[in-house]
């Protein structure tokens, strides 16, 4: 059973991941799907993950020490895992579409600032 300690401390691990992924610390490996690159927090050291469901692996030494054994996420882990769910291509945004005329017609009313030379 996980205990509400267990779960304290990866709820304060998912906000060190979320840190990693926000600071750009996670770097996929080229050629090499399910592997990426993570920074540690102080900059100092890389970590190898394995994302790939059923053979998780960071060469962190939290992960190799204890999370391992007990089959829990290092924050390496967890912040690679979000920036691998995060890789799904979003839909492009459809482009504005402004009618010439009208954009022409607002501007000559004052509606609209003039555009700007660059
Ligand atoms: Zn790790």
């Amino acid at each position: 059973m996980v205990t509400a300690t267990t779960i304290k401390a990866l709820a304060t691990r998912l906000d060190k991941a979320e840190q990693l992924v926000a600071d750009g610390a996670v770097f996929p490996v080229a050629g090499c799907d399910g592997y990426a690159v993570v920074r540690n927090g102080d900059g100092t050291q890389m970590y190898l993950v394995r994302i790939a469901a059923g053979h998780e692996n960071c060469s962190c030494p939290d992960f190799q020490q204890r999370q391992k054994a007990a089959g829990l996420p290092c924050k390496h882990l967890l912040a690679a895992q979000i920036v691998a769910a995060g890789e799904t291509p979003q839909p492009p945004a459809p482009a504005a579409t402004v009618d010439p005329v009208k954009l022409e017609t607002a501007r000559a009313l004052g509606i609209m600032a003039p555009a700007r030379a660059a």
